[in-house]
Order: structure tokens, then C-alpha cells, then sequence
């Protein structure tokens, strides 16, 4: 689970990281009222994703009018697959320097492992590995002040810069074990005058320790609106970019489809395993958030075993008289009681073929193609 940059800050400020001082807003008008209070902003907005500074998601503003501004001009807009709906808006601060600060696990060395840069910013995943100060953690050990204060040093810091940085090293990797994170990143630390702080935030968290975890943590919400509906009915279902929707039972199937859809030159607008001996009811309603999903034709590959084609076919007859189906549909529908369910299907006006290769083809055709990748 991933957490907007304003709760990582606050994670930072109870484990005694310095950050700058800001407030979180929703409208131009809090906007304004928080550069009031703050003087020169910084307007920041608040996607579960990094890189929004090249995006245009970072802008400063000098009067509370042009922060206001600024806001209008952030608010709402599509910011890297994101609809940005909060901004955070912080104390302009002065950059001396920009430095590179996280930890994660390192899965081959099976440990946490700190690497920092004195090159922050925006761009460390270009930065060449000789400009990355790497250190592996032992977690028996734990991070000793000592080796924070050495990191600190072959950062180039020197004084009361070294002493800080080295303090808030320490406390990160307090923060990162103690909320079971997967990482946690500070880009950039920044020196400013004599003080060194968090001007971004960034954290990730296991999510299979969220259980553990008590309110200190926030819950934020990756999946679409579609997903949660079908994970709400227990269908699996993952939104991709693609324009056909896909249906399969099964995960194996789901993504062998995926695959050969792919290969023919069609994309996919999802995954979704409608699960094995899946009924009538069950069937219908994943057909329906298919169509929710706006596709502009639907696969569906059935391979019936315990799911019973003529349930499938049912369902699909259910939804097309009481819905309607407005986009086409093209269906391989092969197994138990496959007879029953084609000519079900074809009383319907439905057609299906057997082979997935036939359906593909058909559905690809409808489409139209693009060059596989
Ligand atoms: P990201 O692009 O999503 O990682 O967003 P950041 O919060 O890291 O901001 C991007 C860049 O904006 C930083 O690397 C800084 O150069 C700049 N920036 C962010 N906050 C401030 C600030 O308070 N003052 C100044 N001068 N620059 C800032
Ligand atoms: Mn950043």
C-alpha cells in the first residue's frame, strides 16, 4: 500500500524527521488561506505516484493569489493516471543542496538495504551507481548511530548538516521497521541553511502486515472504482489500457487469453478470472461490470469443467435482454453441457466458436490491430 506524500510526512514528523511546514487543501481557497499563514508556497499535489515535478503537479507560488492560482490550475486535472482532488501546500523552502535518501530490501542479500545519494532530485533512477552510497543492514543489529554518522560523511556532509542527516537516518530505519514498510524515500533531503529536512515523502507498506498495523498508519485506497466493485462480489479483476474486455474462468486461462489476445494484435482492458463453477447470478453480474467498463468488444474464453457452459450461456442471455449488450461479444465456450449452451447462445443471436485462436481472430478483426510489441 502506498501512501500519499502528505501521510509520509506525517509518519516523518512523529518519528522526529524534520519536514517543512504545510497544509493539506482541497479547493484554491484553503489554498490561499494556507499561503496566508505560511507566506512563499510550494503547491503540491498529492497522487499515489512520483515524478510530479516533471509532470507539472509541482508549482510555487509567492502571494496567497497566485497560490489560489496555482490550485485552480492543479485541481481536478489528470496528473499521471491520477484526477488530483489534494494539494499539499508547504513552506517554500530554500535549496542549497539535494540529496537521495531510502531504505528497502535488498532481496538478494535478504536485508534492508540503505542507498542514498549527495545527487538528489528528480532523476535517481538515471543516476550512475558510482554517485549511490549503498549500505546493507543487519537486522540483528539494527543501524547503528555510528555508521549513520559515516554514511552522513561519504555523502559529503560535514558539521551540523552530518549530525542531522545522521540523526534522521536512524530514525527512518526506526519508521521502516517498526511500520513494516517496503520502502521508505526521501527525495529530496534537503540542506537548507543550517537545517536538513524531508521536503518529499514517500512510503510504501507491506500489505500483508496492514493487519497489525493500528491507526498510526492511514489506509488509502489503489484500486478503480470497477475493481473494488468486483473484488466486493468476489470476482478477480484488474483494470489494464487495452479496449477489449476479457472473461476467462480461471487465472491460468485468464492469462493465457491475455496472451494470445496480445499476440494477435488486440489489447486488453482487464483481467478477470469470473472463478471456476461460477452460476448463473455470479456470471452475469461480471458481465456487467465488463459493460461498466465501457470495452469496445468483449472476449470471452470458457473452458467448462466444473462451470457449467449452459450456465455461462444463460447468464450471458440474462444479461442481453435485461441490459442489453451494446458492444460486441465474441465468445469460445467449449466443455460440460456445451451443446446446450451454444444452441442457448445462438437463440440469442450470440455466436461462439471452439478454438480461442477463431474467437481471437474474430474479436481482433472487430477491432482492429497494432503492431505487437
Ligand atoms: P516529485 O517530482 O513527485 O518527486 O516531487 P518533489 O516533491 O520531489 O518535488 C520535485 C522537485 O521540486 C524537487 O526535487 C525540488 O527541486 C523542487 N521542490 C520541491 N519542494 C520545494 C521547495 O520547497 N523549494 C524549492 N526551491 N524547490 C522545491
Ligand atoms: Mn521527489
Amino acid at each position: 500500500m502506498k501512501l500519499f506524500e502528505f501521510m509520509a510526512k506525517e509518519l516523518f514528523a512523529q518519528y522526529g524527521i524534520p519536514i517543512p511546514r504545510g497544509k493539506v487543501v482541497k479547493s484554491p481557497e484553503e489554498a490561499a488561506e494556507a499561503s496566508r499563514e505560511i507566506g512563499p508556497v510550494v503547491v503540491k499535489s498529492q497522487i499515489l505516484s512520483g515524478g510530479r515535478g516533471k509532470a507539472g503537479g509541482i508549482k510555487f507560488a509567492d502571494t496567497p493569489q497566485e497560490a489560489a492560482d496555482m490550485a485552480r490550475s492543479i485541481l481536478g486535472t489528470d496528473l499521471k493516471g491520477f484526477v488530483v482532488d489534494t494539494l499539499l501546500v508547504e513552506e517554500k523552502i530554500k535549496i542549497e543542496q539535494e540529496l537521495y535518501l531510502a531504505i528497502t530490501i535488498d532481496k538478494a542479500a535478504r536485508s534492508p538495504i540503505l542507498i542514498s545519494s549527495a545527487s538528489g532530485g528528480m532523476d535517481i533512477e538515471e543516476l550512475p551507481e558510482e554517485k549511490l552510497v549503498k549500505h546493507n543492514i543487519d537486522v540483528g543489529i539494527g543501524l547503528q548511530p555510528y555508521l549513520a554518522r559515516e554514511l552522513a560523511r561519504k555523502l559529503g556532509l560535514t558539521g551540523a548538516a552530518a549530525q542531522q542527516a545522521a540523526e534522521i537516518i536512524v530514525k527512518l530505519y526506526k519508521l521502516f521497521r517498526e511500520k513494516d514498510t517496503e520502502l521508505v524515500e526521501i527525495n529530496p533531503l534537503v540542506v537548507s541553511g543550517d537545517k536538513v529536512l524531508a521536503a518529499d515523502g514517500k512510503i510504501n507498506i507491506d500489505d500483508e502486515a496492514l493487519f497489525r498495523l493500528d491507526d498510526s498508519v492511514p489506509r488509502t485506497e489503489e484500486r478503480t472504482e470497477l475493481e473494488q466493485k468486483a473484488a466486493a462480489l468476489g470476482i478477480s479483476y484488474v483494470q489494464l489500457d487495452g479496449d477489449i474486455a476479457v472473461m476467462a474462468n480461471g487465472a491460468g486461462i485468464t492469462m493465457a487469453t491475455l496472451d494470445i489476445l496480445q499476440y494477435y494484435g488486440g489489447r486488453p482492458a482487464n483481467f478477470m478470472d469470473a472463478g471456476g463453477g461460477a452460476g448463473v447470478e455470479p456470471t452475469a453480474k461480471a458481465l456487467e461490470i465488463l459493460l461498466a467498463s465501457k470495452p469496445r468488444a468483449i472476449l470471452v474464453n470458457i473452458f467448462g469443467g466444473i462451470t457449467r457452459c449452459d450456465d455461462v450461456a444463460k447468464a450471458f442471455a440474462q444479461v442481453k435482454q435485461t441490459r442489453g449488450i451494446d458492444v460486441p461479444m465474441v465468445i469460445r465456450l467449449v466443455g460440460t453441457n456445451q451443446e446446450e449452451g451454444v444452441r442457448i447462445l445462438k437463440e440469442n443471436g450470440i455466436d461462439s466458436y471452439r478454438t480461442i485462436k477463431e474467437a481471437v481472430e474474430k474479436v481482433v478483426a472487430i477491432t482492429g490491430t497494432r503492431a505487437v510489441e
